[in-house]
């Protein structure tokens, strides 16, 4: 009988590759979705999407409205890299594990802990002729789509990683986000390359409705990451470019899509709430598009999880029974844009309240005058060091960063949020899924779980 299986899901294989007919390419056996969706929401531990319930919220309806995230949660998932890590994971490690079904050491990218290469469900999708794509707010060759894309012994091999999209043969058909400074540089122009391999290339989101059909796609969009989502020109790009790629990716074979919210982990490894619950946003939209999508298209399954949780964000502190999101709502800048236009400004309650769009009190006023002040004897008293001890200071002082710091703070008191590190922290991560076979995903599961099940759907044994 296993012969007999395997025979018939040899003979389905060699004739989905040969023909280009509407037949899918796992054995119809597994009754595996055509499409898979893969969302990461880095950084984004349970917090994170709970306190979006809250900031989504409207407080004239007594009900506290449903998110997309209430109605598809399914399980938790554990995140813990390979034993030589300990319990804490960082984004390479964790991207590894839900990119290979493998743990590994924190920094890996698509490698076990003997630094061997190991294949990613991008990877075994592209050979089963699907299509192939990654969307994403942070840089292209950033730990989480590296993970999928390539093999390297350390995420910080930017160019090197960078280099391997073509060097180790072109896996995706659609790829956008940032890194213009990874792709054009002085020594290789990797855009160049792409256009020569056939692609279609764009750096400016107006282009994005009017892609070449049939043709792969690199568009970035910034020089590293793209902005804030709060700062941004269109403040849910993820989900224009989410959009875009599942139109661009169709095909009878399906395809495999990466998309991933990058930045909800920048904004809590800065304990920066106001850029967290905007990112949240743009995930949450990305969501709701995908849900509608896959109601037109019940042939795709949409997973979302995060990689580990980031800045240890509790939604209430000090020892209060009460989170205000409110001025978070109305706020349309980030605080790192605030501060920085501060730096030039006279902080008065009038520019303050204007540049945060809520009302500011004369005391928090205060806070971020002493604030500029303070950050400008921190530079007087920097520029006095010997070179030595210039070097030695991790972070060189900085009158806008003072002020962001202030800013921040000032966001956390009026809302009563809490951070306990600018690092990761390890507790167990939600799982969400919906469409066909999504209930392969439900339970309490581990990592590196999502990729095994991935590969099942896939057809790898
Ligand atoms: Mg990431
Ligand atoms: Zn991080």
């Amino acid at each position: 009988m296993k012969i007999l299986l395997s025979t018939l899901f040899i003979s389905l294989s060699l004739s989905a590759c040969t023909t280009s007919e509407s037949t899918t390419v796992t054995s119809p056996a597994l009754d595996s979705p055509r499409n898979i969706i893969m969302v990461v929401g880095d950084g984004m531990g349970p917090a994170y999407t709970t306190a979006y319930r809250y900031f989504n919220d409207n407080p004239e309806t007594n009900a506290i409205e449903e998110t997309v995230f209430d109605r598809h949660l399914v399980g938790m998932a554990s995140t813990y890299p390979a034993r030589v890590s300990g319990y804490v994971t960082d984004s390479a490690a964790a991207a590894t594990a839900l990119a290979t079904g493998v743990k590994s050491y924190n920094g890996a990218i698509g490698m076990d802990v003997d630094k061997k290469p190991v294949e990613s469900v991008l990877e075994w999708a592209k050979k089963q002729g699907k299509k192939t794509g990654v969307v994403v707010t942070s840089q292209i060759n950033h730990a989480t789509p590296a993970s999928y894309l390539a093999h390297n012994e350390s995420r910080r091999n930017y160019n090197e990683i960078a280099d391997t999209y073509i060097d180790e043969g072109i896996k995706a058909d659609l790829y956008l986000g940032g890194g213009w400074q990874y792709y054009i540089r002085e020594d290789r122009n990797l855009v160049n390359e792409f256009k020569s391999a056939g692609f279609h290339y764009l750096d400016d989101f107006q282009s994005l409705d009017k892609l070449p059909q049939q043709k792969p796609v690199l568009g970035l969009f910034a020089k590293v990451g793209l902005p804030w989502a709060l700062d941004d020109k269109d403040k849910l790009r993820l989900s224009t470019m989410t959009k875009a790629a599942t139109k661009q990716l169709e095909s009878n074979q399906g395809y495999f899509l990466l998309v991933e919210a990058s930045q909800v982990d920048w904004a809590g490894h800065s304990n920066d709430i106001a850029s967290a619950m905007a990112e949240m946003t743009d995930l949450a939209k990305t969501m709701e598009y995908l849900e509608h999508y896959v109601k037109n298209n019940p042939d795709t399954l949409v997973v979302l999880t995060a990689d580990h949780s980031t800045g240890g964000f509790t939604i209430a502190a000090n020892g209060k029974y009460e989170w205000k999101p409110d001025v978070l709502r109305t706020m349309k800048s980030s605080p790192e844009k605030v501060a920085k236009h501060l730096v030039d400004m006279d902080i008065t309650v009038k520019s303050t309240s204007d540049l945060l769009n809520f009302a500011v009190t004369p005391a928090e006023v205060n806070l971020l005058q002493h604030a500029k002040t303070q950050g400008a004897k921190e530079v007087i008293d920097f520029k006095k060091l010997d070179k030595n001890a210039q070097q030695q200071m991790k972070k060189k002082p900085s009158i806008k960063n003072s002020i962001y710091v202030a800013v921040k703070k000032l966001i956390d008191q009026r809302t009563n949020s809490g951070w306990t590190s600018g690092g990761h922290t390890a507790i167990d991560v939600p799982v969400f899924a919906f469409g066909k076979r999504s209930e392969l995903f439900h339970g309490n599961i581990d990592n590196t779980d999502v990729a095994k099940k991935i590969f099942t759907l896939l057809g790898k044994k």
